[in-house]
């Protein structure tokens, strides 16, 4: 997923071609034998059952929450809602839902993760517990001064009255399906994109409740996603790097696995950088090395970049020649060495030795630029392996340090 545009594109895309493709399935249902029915009503348990083991398995606390809240819904409306809203009891149950799924799904997708037995996971298990409690004892000793407030009509509008939902909740599902959406806009996320389908899959089954089939299959539908989302998170952690969200090590091996007879592959190391750290501190080092990755991802010619461990990269030229890849390196050298970073003033080094590499930029900020070396290699007939076109881009890195950084050696 090379484009951000197209990340972000993605992040909305999934939930909603997944819910388009339940919507389009629900007339076809009722053409099904009556045992696959039966089956469509246990599914989404066993899909529940999955995602909590998933998300207990890779410790994602806010998604074993919404699993847990999203089982809990679904049993609700197994077990009382069926027949629709007939009663106080129903009702409660039903205006309960209603508000609960989009506060607590957009509220687990704001907060941090934080694990699922920790102590702020635990703590939120008993947030849950405490709500189903609540709803419980609302039910249990007619609270109908509840029921009135979340019916009231805040909006007369004939568009509006034709909604299930109170309008209370249609609110509250609006704006947790704004606030989420511009997360996702801003940082695209598998999680959160889990959770986007999860909403509007909630809303959907809040406003048709009665409709048959409709429950199932999107609550159905809304796990699946989330259990898409875990496995795509899990699936980033390994082939991404935390700190530079550059592909790691581990994608580059897989890519070097699929490559043609030629190819070219560059290592870039940047310069002095241990000096940077004791002179800046760790977290401008980190800082560096964000930009750093920046300037590599924005290289031209096809070329991918990777981030093969500590303050080295790998640039990546699929059926390309030295020749060809050089330039766009030059590139890529040029642009960070001409790149001047802003750091806070706290930052600033107590002792100032490395004055050539400050510039005043007045209020007491000041900027700092670094420079990489590269060495490239390249495989032309196929008779190296990546392994020895690495060592040699190595050996071509080493000789542009040697030859005073800062430049591409070939
Ligand atoms: P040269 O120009 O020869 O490459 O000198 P150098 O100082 O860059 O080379 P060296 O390999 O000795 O130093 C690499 C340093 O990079 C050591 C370590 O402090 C720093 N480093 C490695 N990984 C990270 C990281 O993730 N964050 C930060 N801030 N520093 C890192
Ligand atoms: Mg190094
Ligand atoms: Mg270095």
């Amino acid at each position: 997923m090379r484009h951000p545009l197209l990340k972000n594109f993605v992040s909305f895309a999934l939930p909603v071609i997944f819910l388009a493709v339940a919507s389009m399935s629900l007339p076809r249902i009722a053409a099904f034998p009556p045992e696959w029915q039966v089956h469509l009503v246990s599914a989404p348990y066993l899909i529940f059952a999955t995602l909590l083991l998933l998300s207990f398995h890779f410790n994602r606390g806010r998604v074993f929450c919404v699993a847990l809240l999203l089982g809990v819904a679904y049993w609700s409306c197994r077990a009382f809602l069926q027949q629709g809203l007939v009663d106080f009891r129903t009702g409660m149950i039903y205006q309960s839902l209603a508000v609960l799924l989009p506060v607590n799904i957009t509220l687990f997708c704001f907060l941090r993760e934080r694990g699922v037995l920790t102590t702020a996971g635990r703590l939120r298990l008993a947030f849950l517990a405490g709500q189903a409690s609540m709803v419980a004892w609302f039910v249990r000793y007619n609270y109908v001064e509840i029921q009135q407030f979340v019916g009231k009509e805040l909006v007369v509008n004939p568009f509006l009255e034709r909604f299930l939902i109170p309008q209370v909740a249609l609110f509250l599902f609006l704006a947790g399906g704004l606030l989420i959406a511009g997360k996702l806009l801003v940082r695209p996320a598998p999680l959160e994109s889990g959770m986007f389908g999860a909403l509007l899959a909630a809303a959907v089954v809040c406003n048709w409740l009665t409709t048959e089939h409709i429950v199932p299959l999107f609550m159905g539908t809304a796990g699946l996603l989330l259990i898409i989302s875990v496995v795509q998170d899990s699936h980033n952690m390994a082939y991404r790097d935390d700190l530079t969200g550059l592909p790691s090590r581990r994608a580059l091996n897989e890519q070097l696995m699929g490559l043609g007879r030629q190819y070219s592959i560059a290592m870039l190391d940047v310069d002095h950088f241990k000096r940077f750290n004791d002179t800046y501190g760790h977290d401008v080092g980190d800082q560096v090395l964000r930009m750093v990755a920046s300037r590599m991802q924005g290289v031209k010619g096809g070329g991918r970049a990777f981030r093969y461990g500590g303050e080295e990269f790998t640039i990546l030229f699929p059926h390309r020649c030295v020749t060809d890849a050089t330039p766009h390196l030059e590139e890529v050298r040029k642009s960070i060495a001409d790149y001047q970073m802003k750091i806070r003033s706290a930052d600033r080094p107590k002792d100032g030795q490395e004055g050539k590499k400050q510039r005043g930029a007045g209020n007491g900020d000041q900027t700092v630029s670094v420079t990489i070396s590269i060495g490239v290699a390249e495989s032309s007939d196929g008779s190296a392996t990546p392994e020895a076109v690495i060592k040699a881009a190595d050996q071509a890195l080493y000789r542009a340090k040697h030859k005073g950084r800062n430049q591409v050696c070939t």
